[in-house]
């Protein structure tokens, strides 16, 4: 990201790691707003609240805010958005820093902690009392809600709403101070009691919070509302566009009206698009929080949670991610999207950059009866059809091999064309085998097959041009190791977890299978694999080295996502779908 000042650029450019931008109804906003200068470049910002861990949510907002200034060659800011007093943990700083960067973002220099203009925003309040347009209020929350009224009927006016100004600069002087107690007093913006919009009829600015702040210290007892103080960081920052979630839309004129009255330095202008929500993921950082501490999961990084370092766990690309959001676009209506197109991302973007091996997660011992039992050749395999690049590898065969248990059947449906008695199959970068019969334990358990093998498909193509009707992987059994194989599914068995209309608890709709543990046997190549490695298991999926439990001589894999299932024929309609709802979202 450039450090420069922004500037207007000649023509709109994309850098080479983000990909090339559809036209949707922010980017125009910005490109009217070039071209009329309303704003001479763009600054965005992109402000988490520090009490959690960064979700797949996030990452759209992410790649909306650093990507538009990217693409205009201005800047995007992270600022830590901790006005409230609660807890907040160094650990979610340093992880949300950690994600954004992962996803190939940079802030560059301009980090900054909205506590940080904790006085400035007292300056801006203290302007508002002097101009007549703030009040000290001594209502309890409760009072307030009884006088509020409805969007038909006005709000009652509170008995201080038309204090002086000099009672009302001497009031708030004493709330800093720590005078009043919690509750007891609060500074309210004076507006419209009888707007329509409820946001409008009197906002709270500033309540008294005698609580420490983990950056202030025990400096302030008077807190600033989300809704005044957003504002006004986006204008302290110079921020010209300052993009949130719909949800804040009804928010927006009070937006507006602190930037008009506020005698801010600059003057940002908010725009709101639809929140991502995903099938059989939730999305609130509470109920993350939740699923983490009461071990629903192993933590916020669990290869199963929509977390970004949980996804990082689970092998996926940043790059599939940045795709995933550009294929979903920016709209202005709330949707569901299907989870199924982030799996199809990642498995575009793995399909391109990793290699195959041959693992085996079912084992069935094939004895192949006419190799001999000493003999073992090292067959040359391609690591990646799609990258020549990547080379070769040398994988050894022998006499026994262990085979998926499903890639065989005793009595084969017409429809079968992989193993069967009497049927030649090809085993992936070796021979042609032909099984011969089945060894059964006492109780009729099939224990091995045997074959023969024809020596002249060395490599897998017959001389005299027969084929065969399907590949499968396999693995040397004298030559296996033994691979911890964690294959995930999703966390929750729902498609949509905001719908509770039928009554029952997120809780209830955890996947009891979202986690199988195989020893899985594979070729030895993957002995000593650096944690953090992707591989296509042959047949089955993508899987990653974990990077948190695998070790180099005890290598643990995680599926990231299975090689084709049968989400794919949704996956289709979904794309399409996803297509619409962008295409719907520029023209508007
Ligand atoms: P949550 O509801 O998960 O607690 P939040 O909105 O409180 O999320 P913040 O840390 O305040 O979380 O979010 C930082 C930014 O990310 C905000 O600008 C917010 O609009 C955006 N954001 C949060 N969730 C989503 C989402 N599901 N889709 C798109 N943007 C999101
Ligand atoms: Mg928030």
């Amino acid at each position: 990201m450039s450090e420069s000042s922004p500037s207007v650029p000649a023509s709109i450019s994309t850098a080479a790691n983000v990909p090339v931008a559809r036209a949707h109804f922010i980017r125009q906003i910005i490109q009217e707003d070039l071209a009329t200068g309303r704003c001479a470049g763009v600054i965005t910002r992109f402000p988490p609240e520090p009490n959690g861990y960064l979700h797949i949510g996030h990452a759209k907002s992410i790649c909306l805010n650093f990507g538009l200034a990217l693409e205009f060659n201005g800047r995007c800011h992270l600022r830590m958005d901790d006005t409230n007093p609660t807890k907040e943990d160094v650990e979610y700083v340093e992880s949300i820093k950690e994600d954004i960067r992962w996803l190939g973002f940079d802030w560059a220099t301009h980090y900054y902690q909205a506590s940080d203009y904790f006085e400035q925003m007292h300056a801006c309040a203290v302007r508002l009392i002097e101009k007549g347009l703030a009040y000290v209020c001594h209502l309890s929350a409760e009072q307030m809600g009884v006088c509020r009224g409805t969007p038909t009927e006005p709000a009652k006016p509170s008995p201080w709403r038309d204090r002086p100004i000099a009672e009302n600069l001497a009031e708030f002087a004493k709330m800093r101070t720590g005078f009043y107690t919690e509750g007891t007093a609060t500074l309210r913006a004076k507006i419209d009691l009888a707007s329509p919009n409820m946001h409008m009829r009197d906002p709270v600015l500033y309540r008294i919070r005698k609580i420490s702040h983990h950056n202030t210290g025990d400096k302030w007892c008077i807190y600033p509302m989300y809704d005044f103080a957003h504002p006004l960081e986006d204008a302290f920052e110079g921020v010209s566009h300052s993009i949130c979630t719909l949800e804040f839309e009804v928010h927006r004129p009070f937006y507006d009206w602190i930037i008009t009255h506020a005698d801010t330095p600059s003057k940002p202008r908010q725009y709101e698009f639809a929140r991502l929500n995903l099938t059989y993921s939730l999305m609130s950082k509470r109920k993350l929080y939740e699923l983490v501490r009461e071990n629903h999961v192993s933590g916020w990084d669990d290869p199963r949670m929509p977390t970004l370092c949980g996804f990082r766990r689970r092998g996926y690309t940043p790059a599939s991610i940045r795709k995933f959001c550009e294929t979903i676009g920016v709209t202005k209506f709330n949707s569901l999207t299907d989870v199924a197109l982030l799996e199809h991302a990642v498995r575009e973007d793995l399909n391109k950059t990793s290699s195959r091996v041959m693992v085996v997660l079912d084992p069935l011992r094939v004895i192949i009866e006419n190799y001999p039992s000493e003999k073992e050749e090292w067959l040359d395999a391609v690591n990646n059809p799609e990258d020549p690049a990547a080379g070769t590898r040398k994988i050894p065969f022998s006499r026994e091999i262990f085979i998926e248990r499903d890639d065989f059947k005793e009595d084969a449906p017409k429809k079968f064309f992989r193993l069967s008695p009497g049927r030649e199959i090809r085993l992936r970068w070796a021979y042609f085998i032909t099984c011969t019969g089945v060894e059964k334990d006492a109780s009729g358990n099939i224990i091995a097959i045997r074959c023969t093998y024809d020596p002249a498909t060395r490599g897998g193509d017959a001389p005299d041009g027969r084929k065969v009707k399907s590949t499968i992987h396999w693995v040397s059994t004298s030559h296996a190791i033994p691979l911890e194989t964690r294959l995930y599914d999703r966390l929750f068995s729902k498609e949509d977890l905001n719908d509770e209309s039928d009554g029952k608890d997120w809780r209830e709709h955890l996947n009891p299978n979202s986690l199988k543990i195989v020893t899985a046997h594979a070729e030895p190549s993957l002995a000593k694999i650096a944690p953090g490695t992707r591989l296509q298991f042959e047949r089955i999926g993508y899987f990653v080295a974990d990077i948190r439990d695998s070790k180099p001589d005890a290598p643990v894999f995680n599926r990231t996502v299975s090689l084709k299932d049968s989400w794919e024929k949704i996956n289709k309609n979904s794309l399409k779908k996803a297509q619409d709802d962008a295409s719907a979202g520029e023209k508007l």
